[in-house]
Formats: C-alpha cells, structure tokens, sequence
C-alpha cells in the first residue's frame, strides 16, 4: 500500500493500534489523535490534553513507533504534542468534561475519570433497526426522563454494536439540559477505586461518585472477579439509586450470564429493563453505512456500500473501520471509488477483514503456547521459573478479558490453580500492561494475533524456547 500525508499514515496507523490497546485505553487516549507531520525519520502526532499526550509518551511509545514503522517501511521516532486550538476544529474534538458536582471548579480534569463523549456519538447519528430498537428507545427515555421507569437501564450485547455510542447520546442530551452526570468505564472505575485504595483516599473516591442525575457505566463487565471493586460498585449503585439518579449500565453480557457477578448486584441489574443490541442486518448495516459516508462528505455509490455491507456482518465499528480504509485509500490513490476500486481494495490484504474465527480459550491458549514457545503440558503444569510463570498469567488474564472465561473455567483449563492464584495473575497482567514495557508488548501481540487468525502465529522474538 502506498501512502501519502501524516493523516493518512496515521489512519491507517490507528486502524491498527485498536487491535492491539484495550477499548477504554484506545477511546480514551488514541481516538481523537491525529497525524500532524512526518518528515526527517520524526512522526508528530497531535493530541487533545497534556494527560493524553503524557499517557501516550508513558505507555505506548513504543508500541505506536513499532506500529509505524511497520506501516511506513522506515525507521523514525514518534514525537507527541498538544493541537492547537485551530486544529481541534478540523477533527473529531471530545466534548466538554463530564463534570460531577463535588469536583471543584478549579481542580484539573482527571484522565481516569473525566473520560470524553465523543461528538458522533448522538441520538442524531445512531441508525435505528429491530436490532437495537429497544436499546434505543430506552436510551432516549432514560435521557429524557431520568430516574423513571427503564432504572437501572442495562444494555448488553456483543462487540461494536452501538452500546458506547448509545451511553455517549445519553451523556450528551444530558449535559444539554445541565444534569450532573458522570461516564465513566468499568476499567476507569476499577483503576481508580484501585488508586484511592491505594493512596488511601477512599472517601475522596466515594464522594465523586454521589450527587448525580446521570450514572453512565461502560463496560461493567470488567469489574467481574474483582471483588472490591464490585463491592465499591455495589455501594455507589444504592447510594445513586436511592438518590433517584439514573443509572445506566452497558456490558458484553446480559446480568444472568454474568458468573462472577455477585447475587445482590444482580438482582439490582435486573430492576430496570435489559435491552439487548444485536448484530444488524443488511438493511441496517446499509444505512448505517450511508450515514457514515454521508457525514464524511463522501459520494460512494450504493453498490459499493452494500459491497462492504455484505462483507462485515457483526461488527459496525470494523464496518466503519473499512469505509475509513477504503476511502484513505481512494485519497492517496487520487482514485474514484468504483466498485472496482472497492474491489481491489478489498482484496488488499491490509484491509480489514471480518473474523473468521471467535476468540475461543483453545485459541488463547494455542497462540500463548505457540508465542511462548511452550508445549500445553508446560503451561497448564507446576514448573515456576520467571518465564512460564508469566506466560501462565498472561493466558489466564486473556482467557478472562478476551475470552470471557469464569474463574473455574480458567480454573480447569490451566491445571485446577486456586481462584486467589487466577484473580492474583489477573491483576498482575492487568496493571503489568501500564507499567511494564516489555508485557505490554507480549499482550499486545498475543491481542493482535486473536483479532487476526489469519496471520501466521506471533512469537516472543530473541529468546530461547522454554
Ligand atoms: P460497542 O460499545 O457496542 O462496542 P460502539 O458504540 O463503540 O460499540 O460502536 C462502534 C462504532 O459503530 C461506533 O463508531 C458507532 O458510532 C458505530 N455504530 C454502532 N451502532 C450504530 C448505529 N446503530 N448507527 C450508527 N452508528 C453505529
Ligand atoms: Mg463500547
């Protein structure tokens, strides 16, 4: 593929880094950046907040270098900086912080808590389609009357489905008729519960988390096998409840499902009304798409768009992913989108293309053994040197996240190990990936390789086998 501007690059740069970062790292520090420049071996990408451009020059430096590199066939370093005002006009700008009563007005927003609405995300721009009607109408009513009927409102269902987008709407019409509301993700919840134990600031912890009318919680799923954290959850849902504000939950599983979820918390799932966003059909897909192409200012052509329709059945956001693809491509490429260019492009190996295969724990544990160099005896056995230890947490932190494995499946798919010995490894890997450069790279590519079967197995470079 050839490219031409930093901001192509960078699409397509981006495109990538989602399969590789967790969701609430990739919205919240990578979405809304933009590729400002790449000349003399420097790529400069902007960025929103000095939080992002800190976290980023933190965290994934490297990850984001190798990336380009990758992408560009050049060797080059990666410098961060803050846009200017100007710039932010031209691009996808977070909206304003979501704000809680008890933050005062001169403390600086906080990255972990103030996560963004994303502009796109309206009540305008979410195609409605029998999939996720229900979803959306009690979306709307949730926004419009909060604290009524639909109290707690839980959206489940699968991944790139719209339950972001819809929280997102929620939080806008919200903050346009002042409530005082709060979106914040499982994870973000999780790290900062974990942060206030830690530093000993509980009840700072506690008191941003009342006086709401809007409680919007993106992910629940991810405090599952944390046990405090649920706990703290637990709390903060009654004080909110009982205080009439309105929760809204999404997570990747209805509450009956949820095996780790404890009995109390679910039977508070379950108060309000569960709605269930499902894959969209062909129709809907299509629309979806030609509002998508609309807002872009893109004229593609109806064949086209029923092309990519059809190729990508259960996911929008690789949906969208393509449509940016192929209209990048058309851009560097000064080319028409004819159906035969979509064609092509589509052919390219680089476009993204629908998984084939789900992520299932046979297949986390092949790639874990095949990127550790381990035979499956070795992983799921009892020897303890630094290596295979960490190879084991990492496959029991991927059955779970990635594989959405209770602990006693995790439990009898790695040798019968105590659940204290699981939900240790799990944490372990979990605050690893921020802090440990090398981790993150192994989870990174052990993600990439689940998101892309197709691709020959990813292995530990430099190392002897195990
Ligand atoms: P989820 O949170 O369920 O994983 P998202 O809300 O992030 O999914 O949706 C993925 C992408 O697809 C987003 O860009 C979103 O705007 C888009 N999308 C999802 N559902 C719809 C819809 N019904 N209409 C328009 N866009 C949608
Ligand atoms: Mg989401």
């Amino acid at each position: 593929m050839k490219f031409g501007s930093a901001k192509d690059i960078w699409e397509t740069t981006l495109g990538e880094l989602q399969t590789q970062v967790n969701r609430a790292n990739y919205d919240t520090w990578l979405k809304a950046s933009t590729g400002q420049s790449y000349s003399a071996g420097l790529f400069v990408v902007g960025v929103a907040s000095p939080f992002a451009r800190e976290w980023l020059e933190k965290r994934l430096r490297s990850l984001v270098r190798k990336t380009l590199m990758g992408i560009t066939g050049q060797d080059l370093d990666v410098e961060f900086v803050l846009r200017s005002a100007g710039d932010l006009e031209t691009h996808e700008v977070p909206a304003g912080e979501t704000k809680t009563r008890s933050t005062p007005a001169s403390s600086p927003p906080q990255p972990a808590r103030s996560s963004r609405l994303n502009p796109r995300y309206t009540f305008d721009n979410f195609v409605v389609g029998d999939c996720n009607r229900m979803a959306y109408a009690a979306a709307l009513e949730a926004a419009e009357n909060p604290g009524g009927v639909n109290n707690p409102l839980f959206i489940y269902g699968g991944v790139g489905l719209g339950k972001t987008h819809l929280l997102h709407a929620i939080g806008h019409l919200g903050l346009a008729r002042n409530l005082q509301l709060l979106y914040v993700s499982g994870e973000q919840f999780t790290n900062e519960f974990v942060a206030a134990l830690h530093d000993k600031k509980t009840s700072d912890f506690r008191s941003k988390y009342r006086n709401l009318d809007l409680f919007l919680v993106d992910d629940v799923n991810f405090i599952l096998g944390k046990e405090q954290t649920q706990e703290s959850f637990f709390h903060t849902f009654n004080d909110l409840h009982n205080a009439c504000c309105q929760i809204v939950v999404s997570s990747n599983q209805p509450p009956q499902a949820m095996a780790q979820l404890r009995e109390k918390m679910r039977s508070r799932f379950q108060w309000g009304l569960t709605a269930h966003v499902e894959p969209p059909t062909l129709d809907t897909r299509l629309a979806i798409l030609e509002g998508m192409a609309e807002r872009r200012g893109a004229d593609i052509s109806p064949d086209v768009l029923e092309l990519l329709a059809k190729r990508i059945e259960r996911n929008i956001r690789e949906l969208e992913g393509s449509l940016n693809q192929l209209m990048a491509l058309a851009r560097v490429n000064r080319a028409p989108i004819t159906r035969e260019f979509a064609l092509e492009a589509l052919d390219d190996s680089d476009m993204p293309r629908p998984a084939p295969l789900s992520i299932t724990p046979p297949r986390i544990l092949e790639a874990v053994t095949a990127y550790f160099n381990l035979t499956p005896q070795a992983l799921a056995g009892r020897q303890r040197n630094r290596e295979i230890t960490m190879a084991r947490h990492i496959a029991m932190y991927l059955l779970q996240e990635e594989g959405n494995c209770s602990l006693s499946e995790v439990r009898s798919l790695l040798g019968g190990r105590d659940r204290s010995t699981i939900t240790y490894a799990h944490r372990k890997v979990a605050s690893g990936i921020s802090s440990d450069p090398a981790l993150h790279e192994h989870v990174s590519a052990l993600r990439h390789q689940l998101a892309n079967p197709s691709e020959p197995h990813a292995r530990r470079l430099g190392r002897q086998p195990l």
